[in-house]
C-alpha cells in the first residue's frame, strides 16, 4: 500500500474538516437568513399596508361628511410607488378612488414589472398580486372600505435584493478567509505533530545503527509527543548502559584474567626450561594464582545465574538472627586472624527467603566487613524486624568508602581502590552478587559510610513479598 507522508495526510484532513464545516455554516446561515429577511420584508409589507389603511381613514372628515379625493389620490399615487394599488369605497362600498381607474397604464407598468422582477429573481415563489380588504374605522365607526393590491406573499425591491447579496458576498468573504487560515492552521498543526515525531524517527534509526549517544533534543508542547521522545531517550540511554557494561565487562574479565595467566605461564616455561626448580613455594604460587582464576569464574558463573530473570529462590521460613550467628562462627578463624570482635545482636525475626542466597549476601558483606578492617575492630550483624521488613545490618569499624563509590560499588568488578584491592583478593562482584540476590527478593541495599571510620551495609527484605 502506497503511504502518505503523515504532514500531508494530516493537513489534508484538517483542511477538509474546516472546509465541510466552514460550508455547513455558510449553507445555514445563508438559508436562515434569507428565510428570516423574507419574513421581515412581508411583515413589513402588511404594516405598510396596515399603515395605509390608516392614514387613509384618517384622511376622512366627520364635520363635512367626506372624503378629501386631493388627498387620496396623493396618497394612493405615492403608495403606487411602493407596489400597492387601492381602491377606496365610502361606507356604502360606492367606488371614491381607484387607482386602476385613474391611471390605468401606470397600475399595469407597475404590476408587470413588480412581477416581472419577482418571477426572475425568486421564479419558485409563486407570487402574484392579491386583494386585501381593509375597513376605514374613525372613532369606532366604519367610515369606509380599501382595497389594497400587492404582490403576494412578498415583494422585494432593488434595495432588499442589493442587500441580500451585500450579506452573501460577507459570507463568501468570511468563508474564503476562513479557509484560508485553516489551510495556514492545518499546515502549522501537522508540521508541530510531525516534526518530533520524524525527529524521533531519525532517533530510532541512529540507535538502531548502533549510534546509543543520539538523543531527542528541542522542546515539545505537546504531553504524548514529549513523553514519546522522553522513553526513546531514555531507551537511547538504557542501551548506552548496556552496550557500555557488555564491553567493560568483556575488557574487564580480560584484565582480571591476564595478571593471574601471566604470572602461571611465566613460572611454568621457567620450571619447563629448568631455570626455575619446581619447589613447592613456586608450585603453591602457581597454585594461588590458578585459584584466583577459578574463583573469578565461579564469582562469574553465580552472577550469571543471579541476574539471569528466572532466577529460582526456593523459600523457606528462616530466622535470620540464627542465620547470622552461623556466617558469623564460619568466620571464626580470619576474625581470630585479624583480632577483630565479631558481634550478632538484634531481633529474632523470621521471613520467607531463600536460606542459602541470604547466606550468601551475609557471607559477602562479613567477608568484606573483616577484609576492609584494620586488625582490632569490630565487625558487627545487626537484625532489626519491622512489621513490614526484616533489616540485616552488616557493620565494620573498617576503612571505609567514599561518598561518591555508594552507588558503584555495587557495580560488577568495581573496586575503590584497585591496587589495594587486589592484595585484599577481591574481583569487585561479590556486592554486585548481594545486590542480585537482594533484589529477586524485592529487597533494597544501600550503604553508608565514613572514610577512615567504618562502614554500614543496609539490607532491607520486605515480609509481604517473600509470601
Ligand atoms: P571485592 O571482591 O573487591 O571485595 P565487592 O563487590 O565485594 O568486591 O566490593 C566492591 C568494592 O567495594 C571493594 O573492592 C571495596 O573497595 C569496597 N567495599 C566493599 N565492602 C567494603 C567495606 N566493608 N569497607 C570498605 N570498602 C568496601
Amino acid at each position: 500500500m502506497r503511504q502518505h507522508s503523515m504532514r500531508t495526510v494530516l493537513a489534508i484532513r484538517f483542511v477538509l474538516l474546516v472546509l465541510i464545516a466552514i460550508s455547513l455554516i455558510s449553507i445555514f446561515s445563508n438559508v436562515l437568513i434569507t428565510r428570516q429577511f423574507e419574513s421581515y420584508v412581508e411583515e413589513e409589507q402588511k404594516i405598510k399596508a396596515d399603515d395605509l389603511a390608516k392614514n387613509l381613514a384618517n384622511q376622512y372628515h366627520t364635520q363635512e361628511n367626506g372624503w378629501n379625493l386631493d388627498y387620496v389620490h396623493g396618497i394612493g399615487m405615492s403608495a403606487l410607488d411602493d407596489g400597492f394599488i387601492i381602491k377606496l369605497y365610502d361606507k356604502d362600498d360606492n367606488s371614491l378612488w381607484d387607482a386602476e381607474n385613474h391611471d390605468m397604464r401606470l397600475c399595469h407598468e407597475v404590476m408587470e414589472s413588480i412581477a416581472l422582477d419577482m418571477q426572475n429573481k425568486r421564479p419558485d415563489l409563486n407570487g402574484s398580486f392579491m386583494m386585501h380588504r381593509y375597513d376605514l374605522i374613525q372613532a369606532g365607526v366604519v367610515v369606509g372600505y380599501l382595497d389594497i393590491s400587492y404582490y403576494s406573499p412578498y415583494y422585494m425591491d432593488e434595495t432588499d435584493f442589493q442587500f441580500m447579496s451585500a450579506l452573501n458576498r460577507i459570507l463568501i468573504v468570511i468563508g474564503s478567509v476562513s479557509l484560508f487560515g485553516a489551510i495556514v492552521m492545518g499546515v502549522l498543526l501537522a508540521n508541530q505533530i510531525v516534526k518530533p515525531i520524524s525527529k524521533t524517527v531519525d532517533v530510532i534509526q541512529q540507535i538502531s545503527q548502533g549510534d546509543y549517544h543520539t538523543r531527542f533534543q528541542g522542546g515539545i508542547a505537546t504531553k504524548e509527543l514529549y513523553e514519546l521522545t522522553q522513553a526513546v531517550n531514555f531507551m537511547a540511554e538504557s542501551l548506552e548502559e548496556q552496550e557500555n557494561l557488555r564491553k567493560r565487562l568483556t575488557s574487564d574479565v580480560a584484565h582480571e584474567l591476564r595478571t593471574p595467566v601471566a604470572n602461571i605461564s611465566s613460572y611454568m616455561e621457567m620450571m619447563m626450561d629448568g631455570v626455575l626448580e619446581p619447589t613447592p613455594e613456586r608450585l603453591e604460587t602457581c597454585y594461588y594464582e590458578w585459584q584466583r582464576i577459578s574463583d573469578l569464574i565461579s564469582d562469574l558463573e553465580r552472577l550469571r545465574q543471579m541476574e539471569s530473570e528466572h532466577l529460582q529462590l526456593h523459600k523457606t521460613e528462616v530466622n535470620l538472627l540464627e542465620l547470622s550467628e552461623t556466617v558469623m562462627k564460619n568466620f571464626e578463624s580470619r576474625l581470630r586472624e585479624k583480632q577483630l570482635d565479631g558481634q550478632v545482636i538484634g531481633d529474632m525475626s523470621l521471613i520467607l527467603v531463600d536460606q542459602g542466597r541470604i547466606q550468601q549476601v551475609m557471607t559477602n558483606l562479613v567477608s568484606n566487613a573483616i577484609k576492609y578492617s584494620d586488625d582490632g575492630g569490630t565487625v558487627r550483624i545487626v537484625i532489626k524486624d519491622t512489621k513490614k521488613n526484616s533489616i540485616i545490618s552488616v557493620e565494620d569499624s573498617g576503612i571505609g568508602i567514599a561518598s561518591q563509590d555508594f552507588n558503584r560499588v555495587f557495580e560488577r568488578f568495581y573496586r575503590t581502590d584497585k591496587s589495594r584491592n587486589r592484595k585484599t583478593g577481591g574481583s569487585g562482584i561479590g556486592l554486585t552478587i548481594v545486590k542480585a540476590i537482594v533484589q529477586a527478593h524485592k529487597g533494597t541495599i544501600k550503604v553508608e559510610s565514613e572514610e577512615g571510620k567504618g562502614s554500614q551495609f543496609i539490607v532491607i527484605l520486605p515480609k509481604i513479598n517473600s509470601q
